[in-house]
């Protein structure tokens, strides 16, 4: 059994629906990457999870134990870095930490180790006295991290954690998600980028529209595109061209635009790429890149939900 399962999970706004029957079993050990638009559901998701909002029906349990039974049992073994920052800017950045410890019952000599270790880790400690709001928004972040390890929790969950970062901040981070995860923490990690989610994710859901819609590892996510491949046609005025005339080419599954390229999804087996050429020549366009894209995360969502 995993240590998170998460069974016929929905949320309801109103008439919007925010997660559609979500079915996971997180296993420990994992850096399990939830990947997936703005708008897709991790938010959500990740906030019944932590017992911050109520599902509309379906159940998680943590540990074993199912949340609305056991939640404060679970919020010992659960650390949450949620989307916003959660850090009060008059404090100092071992003010901020020393209180999350005192919420979890940490005194004496444990919480002023804990504090000292977590801000060691977030590469903090050097700027301890200072006040949150003296700090940068890459600094922030890594202050959230620091509040939400301080009672060194076996599940850390993290929403969104490098969202509008400078990138040293950002390798930071996900250096800290490895090294985390090196001592034995379980990783939830919600992220919208492609590459952060290959980089760091040994299993991956992908979610859109408040729906899974494949789960696996990146090797298998990727196998399931196998059949297909892509190319990627780089255009010096994509406007002028007239794209339907490629979609009756037979073996054309998809194409998508992004900036000045078009990317069509293709059947592998179907060798029909002097049709697509000539297609593109005949119109008032010129060619100015061509190639295969490699398979990514990136393409397995293309080709899985038609979009990028
Ligand atoms: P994500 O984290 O993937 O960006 P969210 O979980 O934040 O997605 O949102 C999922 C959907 O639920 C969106 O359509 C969003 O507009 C809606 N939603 C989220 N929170 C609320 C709320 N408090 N009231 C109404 N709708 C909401």
């Amino acid at each position: 059994m995993g240590v998170i399962e998460i069974k016929d999970l929905v949320k309801k706004y109103d008439d919007n629906i925010a997660v559609d029957n979500i079915n996971l079993s997180i296993e420990e050990g994992e850096i399990y990457g939830i990947l997936g638009p703005n708008g897709a559901g991790k938010s959500t998701t990740i906030s019944i999870v932590c017992s911050l909002l109520r599902p509309s029906s379906g159940e998680v349990k943590i540990l074993g134990e199912d949340i609305k039974r056991n939640s404060l049992k679970i919020k010992k073994f659960l650390g949450l870095v949620p989307q916003s920052i959660a850090v009060y800017s008059d404090f100092t950045a071992y003010e901020n930490v020393k209180f999350f410890g005192e919420l979890y019952g940490l005194r004496g000599n444990k919480l002023k180790e804990s504090i000292e270790k977590s801000l060691e880790f977030t590469g903090l400690l050097e700027v301890k006295n200072k006040k949150a709001k003296e700090f940068s928004g890459g600094m922030l972040r890594r202050l959230n991290i620091a509040c939400a390890i301080i009672h060194n929790p076996k599940i850390l969950i993290m929403d969104e954690p490098t969202v509008g970062i400078d990138p040293q901040s950002r390798n930071h981070i996900m250096q800290s998600v490895k090294e985390l995860n090196k001592q034995g923490v379980t990783i939830v990690y919600t992220t919208h980028y492609m590459e952060e989610a290959e980089a760091l994710c040994s299993k991956i859901a992908i979610i859109d529209k408040g729906k899974i819609i494949v789960e696996g590892s990146k090797e298998e996510l990727k196998d399931m595109v196998s059949d297909k491949r892509t190319l990627n046609i780089g255009l010096d005025d994509i406007y002028k061209m007239n794209i339907e005339a490629l979609r009756n080419i037979e073996g054309v599954l998809d194409i998508n635009i992004d900036e000045n390229n078009l990317i069509i999804t293709s059947s592998k087996d179907v060798n029909n790429l002097d049709k697509i050429i000539k297609v593109v020549s005949e119109q008032n366009v010129k060619i100015t890149d061509l190639g295969f894209k490699e398979i990514t995360l990136e393409t397995v969502f293309l080709s899985l939900t038609g979009k990028n």
